[in-house]
């Protein structure tokens, strides 16, 4: 008998109808003999829509009354979900991230999970139920206070339950077919992949891919959960996200990730000295803000421009947070921009094969496409962009790199 962590996603969970469908999976799954620990995330747009009436009441919200909001959201597709199997006749039982000892730090609307003390998952299972699990929560324990985990984080509480319960496969149902070369909802050609790395995967998903949130990938990644990404509308193979390289192939590049939702910083005029940017991003690491695509321009006469990015609905919080340290050390001023956006290609190797970066930028200027900003890693490339091009540039990285399926 296999235990198996399932997730269903907003969209697979999006109405009754479809509720009654994912119970009729689960029923044959669970028919089959198998021991089923499933994730659901809130019905639909229900968290955006959460997000919306609590901006309008207050266009400040308090992190902690966001995550009692929010977390409501998953509740209510687990409750659902568990009222749907027993209506098939099928044992189950719904549990809120506190009630399946989900415990995480204290960040709240993006927590870590810490710990999980999986006491009750397994006493529900050793009585033949089947373990509904309202995703993207967890409490933390200097209060007992509901936490979220950040958006896409029902993806995060199945891989750490499959992890912890030391599941055969985690399963994330979502509705498309698996990890396409693109998002196939900007490249109508993109293809499925069979097979992706965690390496690789961590990149795609790092770079703007969200059909798996990145920290969910990392937790993978750390514990070695296998997991498949697959369609709850229909029955095919999907893509398993695993160890190792696939056997090498002349292609380098496995797919491109895009990012539309970010902004630019740029600080100009930043004394080159040792120390300044760890000044400059303390402040932003004791917010939990996530900085990415560090830019160190050559410094001329002891002077430097500094850029990075940051996800677009913290640059508020960014300018507020290094506004003090700026003056501080004495800087010129902070610009911002936040019209721009991100294309990555992404593959083992691709820094150590000379000319795919050349391809990449030729690719991009014969789109018209002006590149702002270049970050590389072992398996990526990075380009910053105007906002508006960013489609733009990832058709046309699709298929200068030839990476389309058939149409
Ligand atoms: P869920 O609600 O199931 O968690 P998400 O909306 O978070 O689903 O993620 C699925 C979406 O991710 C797809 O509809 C697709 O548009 C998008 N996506 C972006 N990049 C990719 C990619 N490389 N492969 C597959 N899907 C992708
Ligand atoms: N409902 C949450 C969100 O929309 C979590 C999730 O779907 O994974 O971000
Ligand atoms: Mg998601």
């Amino acid at each position: 008998m296999s235990l198996v962590v399932q997730k269903y996603g907003g969209t697979s969970v999006g109405s009754i109808e479809k509720i009654k469908n994912v119970a009729k999976r689960i029923a044959k799954y669970y028919k089959e003999g198998h021991k089923l620990v499933v994730v659901v995330s809130a019905m639909g747009d229900t968290t955006d829509d959460l997000i919306e009436m609590a901006e309008k009441i207050n266009p400040n919200p308090e992190p902690r009354e966001m995550d009692f909001l929010l977390s409501s959201g998953e509740r209510i597709s687990a409750a659902l979900t568990a009222m749907a199997l027993q209506n098939l006749g099928i044992p189950a039982i719904a549990l809120s991230g506190k009630q399946a000892g989900i415990i995480t730090d204290n960040i709240h609307t993006k927590a870590n999970i810490l710990k999980i003390e999986p006491k009750r998952i397994l006493e529900e299972l050793e009585k033949g139920r089947v373990v509904i699990v309202a995703g993207f929560q967890g409490y933390e324990l200097q209060k007992g206070d509901v936490t979220t985990l950040g958006r896409g984080g029902s993806d995060a509480t199945a891989v750490a339950l499959a992890a912890v319960l030391k599941a055969d496969i985690c399963e994330i149902y979502t509705d498309v077919d698996g990890i396409f070369t693109a998002d196939p909802r900007i490249v109508p050609n993109a293809k499925k992949l069979d097979f992706i790395s965690y390496e690789e995967m961590l990149e795609m998903a790092g770079q703007g891919a969200q059909v798996m949130q990145l920290r969910s990938v990392d937790l993978a990644a750390t514990y070695k959960v296998p997991v498949i990404v697959r369609s709850s509308f229909n029955e095919n193979s999907g893509t398993l996200i695993g160890e190792g390289k696939e056997v090498e192939t002349k292609q380098k590049v496995k797919g491109i990730a895009h990012n539309k939702n970010i902004a630019k910083v740029t600080i100009v005029g930043v004394p080159d000295k040792p120390g300044i940017a760890h000044k400059i991003f303390a402040p932003l690491g004791e917010r939990a803000i996530n900085v990415d695509d560090i830019v160190q321009n050559v410094s001329k006469d002891g002077i430097t421009d500094l850029s990075f990015t940051v996800p677009e609905k913290e640059l508020q919080k960014t300018i507020e947070a290094i506004q003090e340290v700026v003056k501080e050390i004495g800087a010129k001023e902070i610009n911002y921009d936040n019209n721009v956006g991100k294309v990555s290609i992404v593959g083992w190797g691709i820094q150590s094969t000379p000319g795919i970066a050349a391809k990449m930028f030729g690719i991009l200027a014969s789109a018209g496409i002006n590149i702002e900003m270049i970050t590389t890693s072992e398996i990526k490339i990075t380009c910053i962009i105007r906002r508006d091009l960013v489609e733009k540039a990832v058709r046309a990285l699709h298929d200068g790199f030839n990476l389309g399926g058939e149409e």
